[in-house]
């Protein structure tokens, strides 16, 4: 965005002071706003904002954009997603359709593992064409800053390529991308029954291999019954670590795993989907630096229990949503309609939910220092709407259009 002054907002929401990492419990049921402002940004950054009665002289400098009484939010942020994979898994969709269980397709060796062949089968150039219409879609629904994960290679050069398609993405489009290595989202095909070897796989060839290129930022583990264990999510977490990668850790969505406590043990920056947790998880979640991410979009498509997000806001915890966007457990990235299920399947207020859509889900991928809020210093990168609407009307009539602009 070139340096820009914007005049006759008619409300700005989601302002927040600087320096403020994350909301949690009371802190999250608001929403700050400023009605009639006008909003400076310099060098791509936050520069200043203010009512309009406060402008005085207009910088010279600068091009003014009119909003004319629209609202500007800050974008989504999105910590949690699958976006580069091959083809789709609509026979998957019917089979669900028909009754069966995400274990049992797993079984039946679909599920990643049918993932895992596609992307085996496809070219780098084919694989980061379709990622980039999926980024391209998600640019379009006003998420500006998102995580993207490995884990449909489950083989080291697979798992390289896909990351190195995310690298791409981070190259080609001016939104701010986290990598994450996810090489144990589920056992390859040719270690079958040798999980352990696996493991050794993962953590002694494929996170060299990925530090070696600079290619991740974190490191991801699928911690859950029938996937791997804690033992093994130690082990991997211990070796991406080494590497400098932090963890993140996907738990707690098929069974009480014990995700969770290993994450916070190697201080992961998110344990993600808890769609199954005691109050224990949440008491060992209490006071330390990782963030509970719920995925709600998940819970929708499989037909799962959805997070205690409520229960956690209450208990005085932070809580971040994200879309986990993949092409078998929740296809969709639409964070609008995320923050829409937090409302009405998680009980959230149209504020928290809000807030667990922006700095919350900023600060579960580290970005909360440039995004999640409207902030002096913070990157420019909002959502203009085309009307001024109470926060409620989005996830409240979540198909009709609100987006008039996304400003990058
Ligand atoms: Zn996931």
């Amino acid at each position: 965005m070139k340096d820009t002054l914007l005049v006759n907002i008619g409300r700005i929401v989601g302002i927040l002071p600087e320096g403020v990492r994350k909301l949690c419990g009371k802190e999250m049921d608001t929403v700050q706003t400023l009605d009639n402002a006008w909003l400076l940004v310099r060098s791509g950054k936050i520069d200043s904002f203010g009512p309009m009665d406060s402008l005085g002289e207009r910088p010279s400098d600068v091009e003014v954009m009119d909003l004319s009484g629209k609202m500007l939010l800050p974008a989504f942020c999105d910590a949690h997603t699958h976006i580069v994979y091959a083809g789709d898994r609509q026979q998957e969709f019917v089979d669900k359709i028909n009754g069966l269980s995400y274990e049992e397709i797993a079984a039946r060796g679909g599920g990643i593992l049918n993932s895992a062949d596609l992307l085996h089968n496809t070219s780098e150039d084919s694989l980061y064409e379709q990622a980039a219409q999926r980024l391209e879609e998600m640019i379009s629904k006003g998420t500006l800053t998102m995580e993207i994960k490995s884990g449909y290679g489950l083989r080291t050069e697979d798992e390289l390529k896909m990351l190195r398609v995310i690298r791409r993405l981070k190259e080609n489009y001016p939104v701010d991308i986290k990598s994450t290595f996810l090489g144990a989202h589920a056992v390859g095909r040719e270690y079958r029954g040798r999980q352990d070897e696996y493991v050794d796989l993962v953590c002694k060839e494929m996170i060299p291999a990925v530090a070696s290129e600079n290619l991740a930022d974190f490191v991801d583990v699928f911690c859950d019954e029938g996937f791997f264990t804690v033992e093994q999510t130690d082990r991997i977490l211990k070796a991406g670590m080494q590497y400098g990668l932090r963890p993140k850790i996907h738990a707690n969505e098929l069974a009480v795993s014990g995700g969770v406590q290993v994450g916070v043990n190697y201080n992961a920056v998110s344990v993600d989907h808890l769609e199954r947790t005691t109050d224990v998880e949440m008491e060992v979640l209490r006071n330390s630096d990782t963030m509970p991410l719920m995925l709600p979009g998940a819970s929708f498509f499989l037909g799962m229990p959805y997070g205690r997000a409520k229960d956690y806001v209450a208990a005085g915890l932070p809580v971040a949503l994200a879309s986990d966007c993949n092409p078998g457990s929740s296809p969709s990235c639409d964070m609008r309609f995320v923050m829409a299920l937090g409302c009405i399947k998680m009980r959230l207020t149209p504020q928290q939910s809000f807030n667990a859509c922006t700095i919350n889900a900023a600060c579960a991928m580290g970005a909360e220092d440039v995004a999640g809020s409207i902030t002096v210093g913070k990157k420019a990168g909002f959502i203009v709407t085309n009307k001024v609407m109470e926060l409620g009307f989005i996830p409240y009539f979540h198909h009709t259009p609100f987006i008039d602009k996304v400003l990058i």
